[in-house]
């Protein structure tokens, strides 16, 4: 049948790569077909596990990756881990291409001692916490200090920042979930401080997120004047972006508000604030390390892009450290190449060096940043080199392929069932039906176990 002969392309990962991939894939060729497997019972990514609650809009995507999940020539199996279920030679002997998509599941860390200290986390875990990704079902983060520090002024580290300090009654109405809502209300953090290696020129966040900081409702910036003196002169010179986000950076840090801004911040219980040029050094100095997590920071040199060590040190009470540095690739499958300095697959414009058949897209593609449109992006340009190899002839689609159902003979013979789409659409319409109860637009499932229970009932 023409079916059974046309070109197949299978999709290692369920999150936006995945799925912006797939989109391209069957919009622009009309004969291909192409199947998601994913490691979790559910789908999305970080789009799921990683965006804050309090950014429904950006969740929308979901809707768009739905519809290509519905599509009539793609299909998702989730509950399958690449590299542990099923080898991706296994998957290339199934399909005519395979696409890596599997984003960075791995954290970078800071290589100083006491990183592995009770109060101390990945923002990654923390984030995966709130948002429910089942492995950080269990962290539990101890709320009861007064001052939190974030190692890390990126985007994550702004969101983790937001979440700690606003007010509950924001976040009771999205699809945070409850154990982490009522964390946060019992939590007695006043002052999250967002400390970077670099300066306030180098600052990594992007503005809207800057701002969403600054008019966080019942909060007040508290920064360091003297972090920004010899900022202002240099404006004129800074490119546009750069630019926006430090002349917001100077109106909050030094300028005098106007009296109702005034007011607003006098009476605000909650601060945060930047600081800059500080390397954390840790090494806790106290016993009771849960009462008071002392940080040892190495205060860097002047304007300097790096922090240099001053031999000056400063001591921060706190109880909870949050390092967020970054997220990284990790390898799945030793027939993969991986770089593993740059934790990549290492690739020409999608294509996996030295290896026909094999492509990849997204986080595990480029590295760990950039926002979702980012992501689709690249995702499009993965397919089509994916489609120009299929069109000059250089990937070989003149066998034919068993596609899904090769794969699913070998997943039956490992006790391995896969969550189709339509299985998510139960665990979905459960965790709305939670969701309405407690005024949420979803209350999600924190166990596997239960999201398996839940798709095949
Ligand atoms: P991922 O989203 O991580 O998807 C990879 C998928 O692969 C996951 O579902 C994973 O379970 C699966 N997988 C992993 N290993 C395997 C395996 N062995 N087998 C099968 N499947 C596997 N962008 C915005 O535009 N706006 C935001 O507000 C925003 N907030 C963010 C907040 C946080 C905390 C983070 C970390 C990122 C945020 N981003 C945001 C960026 C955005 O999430 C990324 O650009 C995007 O998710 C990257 O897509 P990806 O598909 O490469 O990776």
């Amino acid at each position: 049948s023409p079916a059974a002969s046309c070109p197949k392309v299978c999709i290692v990962g369920g999150g936006p790569a995945g799925f912006y991939t797939a989109q391209h894939l069957v919009k622009t060729r009309p004969d291909v077909q192409v199947d998601i497997y994913e490691r979790l019972p559910v789908p999305f990514g970080l789009v799921r596990f990683g965006v804050a609650p309090d950014h429904p809009e950006v969740k929308n995507v979901m809707n768009t990756f739905t519809q290509t999940a519905q599509h009539a020539r793609c299909s998702f199996h989730g509950n399958v881990s690449v590299g542990k279920d099923v080898t991706v030679q296994e998957l290339q002997e199934a399909y005519h291409a395979v696409v890596l998509s599997y984003g960075a599941e791995g954290n970078r860390t800071l290589g100083v001692p006491g990183e592995d200290l009770a109060g101390v986390h990945s923002a990654k875990d923390f984030v995966g916490w709130y948002n429910g990704l089942p492995t950080n079902r269990d962290l539990r983060p101890d709320l009861r200090c007064e001052t939190a520090v974030i190692l890390g002024q990126g985007n994550v580290a702004l969101d983790v920042a937001r979440i700690l300090l606003s007010p509950v009654d924001i976040l009771k109405n999205t699809d945070i979930t409850q154990p982490a809502l009522d964390t946060l209300a019992e939590s007695s953090v006043r002052r999250v401080l967002i400390v970077g290696r670099r300066g306030p020129l180098q600052l990594a966040c992007t503005i809207k997120e800057l701002r969403e900081m600054v008019n966080l409702p019942g909060t007040r910036p508290e920064m360091e004047a003297s972090d920004f003196e010899c900022i202002a002169k240099m404006l004129k010179v800074l490119p546009r972006p750069r630019k926006r986000l430090t002349e917001l950076l100077l109106k909050v840090a030094v300028e005098t508000p106007e009296e109702t801004e005034l007011e607003r911040r006098n009476s605000a219980k909650r601060a945060w604030g930047f600081r800059f040029f500080r390397s954390p050094l840790f090494k806790a100095v106290t016993e009771d390390i849960k009462a008071k997590l002392a940080l040892v920071f190495q205060q860097g040199e002047g304007e300097d892009v790096w922090a240099v060590t001053t031999g000056e040190v400063e001591d921060v009470e706190c109880g909870l450290v949050i390092s967020s540095i970054g997220y990284k690739s990790l390898p799945i499958d030793p027939a993969v190449p991986f770089d593993p300095r740059k934790h990549i697959i290492p690739n020409t414009m999608g294509r996996v060096q030295k290896c026909a058949g094999l492509y990849c897209s997204g986080w595990v593609k480029r590295g760990p940043t950039g926002v979702i449109a980012t992501t689709m992006n690249d995702s499009f340009d993965t397919a089509r080199t994916l489609l120009h190899d299929m069109d000059e002839g250089t990937l070989d689609i003149s066998t034919v392929k068993p596609g899904s159902a090769g794969v699913t003979t070998i997943l039956e013979k490992r006790g391995v069932k896969p969550v189709l789409f339509s299985d998510w659409e139960k665990i979905d319409s459960e965790e709305s039906k939670r969701g309405e109860a407690r005024g949420k637009p979803r209350e999600k499932l924190l166990d596997v176990g239960e999201m398996l229970k839940v798709a095949w009932t």
